[in-house]
């Protein structure tokens, strides 16, 4: 079966078509509380992961967790979840599986109790690495409970010979490879730490609003702060580690010698929430530069903009603005399927229902469209919304994509196909073109993209983001992918 040979009916139905974030994390440290106002920041940070949401927390005296399947307010619904978790220190979590299947011990945070006391682990991000470790370590008689990478945290610790939590820490960090973004809780402290390549987010936020001064927010997103009333204090540094207890917010620099920033490009362009900040960067105008630079360097004479809701709409209103052409919404994009969605009957099939998208006849009928859409992984999805477009009457309709073309996996904490599967990964533009049916097809390019982030250009000798789904260029060693390979061959 090949993509052109589909129908948009068929292509309804089969595999997701789109990046799937990471996952969130949230920690709280205050005097009361903790486990509304991590609900509250996950809440915030249900984008980052739907399929699962956890939280743990600690009262002085123990630890109290809830773990399940499903979205945060499926989780959290019930009042007496959230009573049944006291105390003013927590940790959060919502996942998008990355690794492991979904299933309840899979779920994070992850708990263990030590020689030191209970711990808590949450985690944002993929390890590259986690393999070779998890070998090593059940060789060393560590038992796993959970398929997922971000256990090897837990296992690491707990055979640390190092003596104080920190240093134990601080000992499992330095021997995984890959992205992290780590929030956990021990009895006498909150700790938050970031991958000394800085890929995923995490930033560091105060709440005024509780007497005690001491009372402490880190999150993945700003966006979680303003849900908690938290204000913004700061990004955490790439290879940071901070350390909350009685005494207040102390910094360490574990990897002093080998810091250098190379945050997620695509961050920017689909995955943070539009009205998060991040390196002082709003991703809402970010997303709005990177719409100006496609319309410069992809312009197309043409009467309507319309994007391809809702990632896109905010680089086609800077298309619009850049290019002098009106901006439609001439896609409404249903919000209440789910990932969960029943498959249909064929009877219902065979009525065409579109079920994520449908067009806006109105704006669209006897235009030249020019549709902004923020990738193309399969192109599955952008052959569908095109034919749709046309079939609501647009004259011609040109795809320009707020992204470079996305021809490598993420091996750090996104889900993204196969190589193989990715449609620039195996075409050319002018194949991509003729297979998703549009009059033309254009990307920003990756200089483009730098452009729009307020950078020079991409330099080879000194990239500032990591941007290795459209370059190839992996800034963290691929060390279990590469193993496969060996073995495979
Ligand atoms: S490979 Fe792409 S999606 Fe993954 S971290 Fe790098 S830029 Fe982000």
């Amino acid at each position: 079966m090949t993509l052109s040979s589909l129908s948009s009916h068929e292509l309804d139905f089969i595999d997701d078509d789109e990046f799937h974030e990471e996952c969130g994390v949230v920690g709280i440290w205050t005097t009361q509380d903790a486990a509304s106002l991590t609900a509250l920041g996950l809440h915030a940070l249900q984008h980052r992961g739907q399929e699962a949401s956890g939280i743990v927390t600690y009262d002085g005296n123990q630890f109290h967790t809830h773990r399940g399947l499903g979205l945060v307010g499926e989780v959290f619904d019930d009042p007496r979840v959230i009573a049944s978790l006291p105390g003013g220190m927590g940790i959060g979590h919502n996942r998008y599986a990355t690794t492991g299947e979904t299933q309840l011990r899979n779920v994070q945070p992850l708990y263990g109790d030590f020689e030191f006391g209970g711990f808590a682990v949450a985690h944002n991000g993929n390890l590259t690495n986690a393999q070779l470790l998890k070998q090593s370590l059940v060789r060393r008689g560590c038992l796993f409970q959970s398929s997922t990478d971000s256990e090897v945290f837990i296992h690491l610790i707990a055979i640390s010979l190092y003596s104080n939590v920190i240093d134990r820490f601080i000992d499992a960090i330095k021997q995984v490879q890959g992205a992290y973004s780590l929030v956990a809780l021990s009895k006498d402290m909150l700790i938050a730490a970031r991958d000394p390549l800085g890929v995923r987010p995490l930033i560091l936020g105060k709440l005024p609003y509780i007497q005690d001064e001491n009372s402490w927010v880190v999150a993945s997103e700003t966006c979680a702060l303003s849900s908690m009333g938290a204000d913004f204090v700061r990004d955490i540094e790439p290879g940071e580690v901070i350390i909350i207890d009685h005494d207040g917010v102390r910094s360490i620099h574990p990897f002093a010698d080998n810091t250098s920033s190379r945050f997620c490009i695509f961050e920017y362009v689909y995955f943070a929430r539009p009205d998060s900040v991040i390196e002082n960067k709003s991703v809402y105008m970010a997303r709005k530069k990177i719409g100006a630079e496609l319309a410069k360097e992809s312009h197309v004479e043409a009467d309507v903009v319309v994007p391809v809701p809702d990632s896109g709409v905010p680089a086609a209103i800077g298309y619009a603005e850049a290019s002098n052409i009106p901006f439609e919404l001439g896609i409404i994009r249903s919000h209440y399927i789910g990932r969960t969605f029943i498959e249909p009957t064929d009877q219902i099939r065979n009525l065409g229902v579109k079920l994520k998208h449908a067009t806006n006849r109105a704006v669209i009928n006897g235009k030249r469209v020019i549709l902004i859409d923020d990738s193309i992984v399969r192109g599955t999805t952008s052959k569908k919304i095109v034919e749709m477009v046309r079939a609501a009457g647009a004259i011609e309709v040109h795809l320009r994509i707020a992204s470079p073309p996305t021809q490598h996996s993420c091996f750090y904490g996104i889900d993204t196909p196969a190589e193989e599967k990715l449609l620039a990964h195996t075409h050319s533009i002018d194949e991509m073109c003729k297979l998703i049916g549009a009059d033309s097809l254009g990307f920003v390019s990756a200089d483009g993209l730098y452009r729009a982030l307020q950078e020079d250009k991409r330099n080879n000798q000194n990239p500032q983001y990591c941007d290795a789904c459209f370059t190839g260029d992996y800034p963290i060693p691929l060390t279990d992918h590469d193993m496969q390979l060996v073995k495979s061959k």
